[in-house]
């Protein structure tokens, strides 16, 4: 079995531009290969938004290179739109995987309905670091609708595939390493063994609820990181829960980061700002 090594967590939040209310449960962690090969762990919400008869709210056109973005929308509509042409509306349920490996600039806002709307707003924004070998690659884009997202039941909850596998399931998102994203709902008082294979990191994400892991209770906004030696992990829940499982097999390479870039180099990372000073991202089409 895979061990408890801590529960992460943040102890303030932050707004990213003035759309999404944030907490980091990690970000560039002290030990960048025990969460491997996930960067941050964005959580927005839950919050309330008001209807909005301006501009919706959101975070402008900027910069990334050298790792993916991936959204999970749980309550609330994001537009997205980025200088590749990818883009598009997802909604609850939907899932968006932006790979910016050798640059991209993207702009992300309500919805244009969600923003006169308003109502309840929660998602995820993690960030995917890329093997060396793919970090200057084409950006690309998917667009991971829920539809497109099988189901898995089982005794005490059910959990959505998205990316990697669950026993014979396999999701819809293409990876450059293997990597598991479960999105997983648990009924109160479930005791569920979940089969992570040995050798990947594991962050089990609780975002609502309470649960039980390896004698340690785990509550809402706090991420269990396991052991990458093990397999496996058995989850008691104390409440009904929404768990979000990222598991995945570390990139042993240097990780080195600063703000929208993360790169293997510090000399890397020059070059990332200085190609963005001199309107090197985004060349594919304009956005
Ligand atoms: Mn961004």
């Amino acid at each position: 079995m895979k061990k408890l090594m801590e529960t992460l967590t943040a102890d303030r939040d932050h707004w990213v531009g003035d759309g999404f209310p944030v907490r980091s449960l990690f970000s560039y962690h002290p030990n960048a290969a025990a969460v491997s090969p996930f960067l941050l762990f964005d959580y927005a919400g839950p919050y309330n938004f008001a209807p909005n008869i301006g501009e919706p709210r959101g975070v402008g056109r900027h910069p990334h290179r050298g790792f993916e973005t991936v959204t999970i929308v749980y309550d609330g509509e994001v537009s997205h739109k980025d200088s590749e042409g990818g883009g598009g509306t997802i909604g609850a349920g939907d899932v968006q995987w932006m790979t910016a490996a050798g640059g991209i600039l993207h702009e992300e806002y309500h919805s244009k309905v969600f923003s006169r709307t308003g109502g309840p707003f929660r998602m995820v924004q993690l960030w995917v670091n890329l093997p060396a070998k793919d970090k200057m690659s084409r950006p690309k884009y998917q667009a991971i609708l829920s539809a497109e997202i099988p189901v898995v039941t089982f005794a005490g909850g059910k959990a959505r595939i998205i990316a990697g596998a669950f026993g014979k399931t396999r999701g819809p998102a293409s990876t450059f390493t293997p990597i598991n994203i479960w999105d997983v709902r648990l009924d109160a008082g479930a005791n569920v063994a979940l089969d992570i294979p040995e050798g990947h990191n594991a962050l089990l994400s609780v975002l609502s609820g309470r649960v039980r892991i390896d004698g340690t209770e785990i509550g809402a906004a706090e991420v269990a990181r396991l052991s990458a030696d093990g397999a496996g992990a058995v989850v008691e829940t104390l409440e009904e829960t929404v768990l979000l499982v990222l598991t995945g097999e570390p990139i042993d390479e240097p990780v080195v980061g600063q703000g929208p870039f993360v790169m293997n180099t510090e000399g890397e990372i020059r070059q990332a700002f200085d190609d963005f000073k001199r309107g090197k991202f985004g060349l594919a089409a304009s956005a």
